[in-house]
């Protein structure tokens, strides 16, 4: 029997509106910093070293969430071929060629969002982390050319099982390291109890996100997946301030208030979906009607919780960093992951998962190796494979998406 699709009923969140004043206020601090001269600005990657940067008085901006607003804007895919045109192959990470494509072209979705910004903020240093790819140092390493300003950065593991303190030692050490060519950037010493400052505050910001995320495990969920790939800003853009902490205690508030009353996000919540990998940018509210449209809310996500950095401690800053960013999802080996992904099936109480096939991000796509059917296997969870990409439009069907999720749903139906 065919799945009905229905009328759908997504209820916002009022604090959505606050988070929108946060990421306009983080936007024009920045442009302001640059008319003004006030802060130096350090370009980071978007699971890098913000605290080091924070304790160092900059101003931090994050390339991936402008090539995510890219991609929410849709401006991505004709962006892209500008990068393809100097030598950034198609196959390679679409918030690459989009950033790219739209700095060739002077082009930023900032100026229509906030008036009166008129380009990204100039870089005055790079600070990468390969954590998450390669791909992220030769994007900083095209802007340090261009910019012709320092870069520099941790080269870390991949892959890993447990985390060792071999691993944590070498981090730890780079990120050390760092310190040195930062002082010459910013002109002034590094301060120690700044630092710590800025650890204790990232901490607290990761550790309301977590619960904010937590909150996804009543039914019905009073978030949705989608939400929270725009709820997520502050705390990958302002971990390490005050402001960013503010957000997620009143976030937290009204999500508590829903699950005391029993409001969902969506009516009649008959499947609670876990997604695993990037989202698509340039579809978030198609998916989002889609899901809820079939009785299916995807209320957690692996990539949501890519910013929960539990191991922050600010009495042991260089340290935990260290732990921090390796202990991360997209670091560790298969066997890790699956524990994970497991645990989360648990906690969520999830009927089934989805598998994002992102064209152009292998890093972030963990349908291709088996994975899939070992989790089914063991936890008799059913999963759906969508292909399709971050930021390059061209790499997905609408059409191929949409029969795919509704033969999921209608699979879910039958097996109850
Ligand atoms: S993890 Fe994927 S999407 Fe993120 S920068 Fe790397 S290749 Fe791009």
């Amino acid at each position: 029997m065919a799945v009905e699709e229905k009328k759908v009923t997504i209820r916002r969140l009022k604090t959505a509106k606050d988070l929108g004043k946060f990421m306009a206020d983080y936007y024009y601090e920045l442009d302001d910093a640059v008319k003004s001269g006030k802060n130096k600005i350090a370009w980071c990657t978007s699971v890098g070293p913000a605290e080091i940067l924070r304790g160092m008085g900059f101003l931090v901006y994050f390339p991936e969430t402008h090539s995510a607003m890219l991609g929410t804007t849709r401006m991505a895919t004709d962006l892209i071929p500008a990068a393809n045109a100097i030598g950034y192959s198609p196959e390679i990470c679409s918030y690459l060629t989009a950033d790219i494509g739209a700095f060739i072209q002077g082009k930023t979705p900032l100026s229509k969002a906030f008036p009166g910004i008129e380009s990204v903020p100039k870089p005055d240093v790079l600070v990468y982390n390969t954590n998450q790819c390669r791909d992220v140092q030769d994007w900083f390493a095209y802007y340090a050319d261009k910019f012709n300003v320092p870069l520099v950065g941790v080269n870390s593991y991949r892959s890993v099982g447990e985390v060792t303190p071999s691993h944590t030692a070498s981090i730890k050490m780079q990120l050390e390291n760092m310190i040195e060519p930062l002082e010459k950037v910013a002109g002034r010493k590094f301060d120690m109890a700044v630092f710590k400052e800025a650890v204790r505050l990232s901490k607290e910001c990761s550790d309301l996100w977590e619960r904010v995320l937590a909150t996804g495990s009543a039914k019905p969920a009073p978030l949705s997946f989608f939400d929270g790939t725009t709820l997520m800003g502050p705390a990958v853009v302002g971990r390490g301030t005050e402001a960013a902490i503010d957000c997620y205690n009143l976030l937290l508030e009204e999500l508590e208030e829903r699950v005391s009353a029993k409001i969902g996000v969506i009516d009649d919540e008959k499947f609670r979906l876990y997604w695993e990998g990037m989202p698509v940018w340039g579809r978030l509210s198609a998916h989002s009607k889609l899901f809820a449209g079939l009785g299916a809310n995807v209320i957690a996500s692996t990539y949501c919780s890519s910013w929960i950095f539990s191991a922050l401690d600010p009495e042991d800053p260089f340290e935990s960093m260290a732990r921090a960013y390796t202990e991360l999802f997209i670091v560790r080996d298969d066997d890790h992951k699956e524990k994970y992904i497991k645990e989360k099936i648990d906690f969520f109480k999830i009927d089934g998962i989805v598998y994002h096939n992102a064209r152009t991000c292998p890093n972030n796509t963990n349908c291709l190796y088996g994975m899939p059917q070992r989790i089914e296997n063991e936890t008799g969870i059913p999963s759906l494979i969508i292909d399709g990409d971050l930021n390059d439009l061209r790499c997905l069907s609408d059409e191929q998406t949409k029969t795919n999720v509704e033969a999921f749903i209608e699979q879910l139906e039958e097996n109850r």
